[in-house]
């Protein structure tokens, strides 16, 4: 028998997810969020870039304002309304301590004891590449983890009003190809779709199929895919790092 993948803790409050790109959630993770916040959970969203480098036949100073727009409609579908941006520059996030001090600094405003990102390694599996903008993002939130508990790591954040905050319990990285943990994807299912079609302008130059058909189609075959490993039940996947 496959081996199965664990239930997704559901004994805390407070989840941040940080990504590198506005739909960077939507791609696979949506209904997950659905779910928590149907459970009266607080999720909120940290980009590290407005994702203005994602439109081939749009200047990026004008594709900023419209992809940001798109992320927080997107965010609002699955109960999502804290949605901040760190304006790093789409394409060129670097790994290092700007990075992590910037993640830091937000898990000390937000609190959380989940964080959620998105897979960090150099593949997605076989020899499917991974963005240097993913990696870097993923990489940071779980040194971040750390960084935000230990006052002396970055103590300019101390001195700024940001208290130390230890409370991260786990960092769920999404799109892993070694998944440990799954949420039950049947009832949030239909607002991710909803959740990624926000991303309008990025989807109509994407593909030339029914902007709908396609986000519904994707969608229900990513969890669809993960649902022998959980019970028979469509899932969202996540590796689990707990601390
Ligand atoms: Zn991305």
């Amino acid at each position: 028998m496959t081996e199965q993948l664990r239930p997704m803790p559901t004994d805390w409050r407070r989840a941040l997810a940080v990504v590198a790109h506005p739909d960077d959630l939507e791609y696979g993770c949506a209904a997950a969020v659905a779910a928590w916040t149907d459970g009266g959970r607080e999720v909120a969203y940290l980009l590290a870039t407005r994702g203005e480098a994602g439109i081939d036949t749009l200047e990026p100073e004008r594709c900023a304002p419209l992809r940001e727009q798109e992320q927080r409609a997107s965010a609002a579908v699955v109960g999502v309304s804290r949605v901040e941006f760190l304006d790093h520059r789409d394409g060129v996030i670097e790994y290092g301590l700007d990075l992590r001090r910037d993640i830091a600094a937000a898990i000390r405003r937000h609190r959380p004891e989940l964080l959620v990102t998105l897979n960090h390694r150099d593949t997605w599996g076989g020899v499917a590449w991974n963005t240097p903008d993913h990696r870097a993002v993923g990489r940071a939130t779980l040194d971040a983890a750390a960084d935000a508990g230990n006052r002396w790591i970055f103590p300019e954040l101390t001195e700024q009003g940001l208290a130390p905050w230890s409370g991260v319990r786990w960092v769920a990285v999404a799109g892993s190809a070694t998944p440990t943990h799954a949420v039950d994807a049947t009832v949030g299912l239909e607002r991710s779709v909803r959740s990624l079609l926000a991303h309008r302008t990025y989807l109509e130059v994407l593909t030339d199929q029914d902007p709908e058909e396609y986000c519904r189609t994707f969608l229900t075959g990513h969890v669809e895919a993960s649902a022998e490993r959980f019970g028979g039940r469509p899932a969202v996947t996540f590796e689990l790092f707990a601390r």
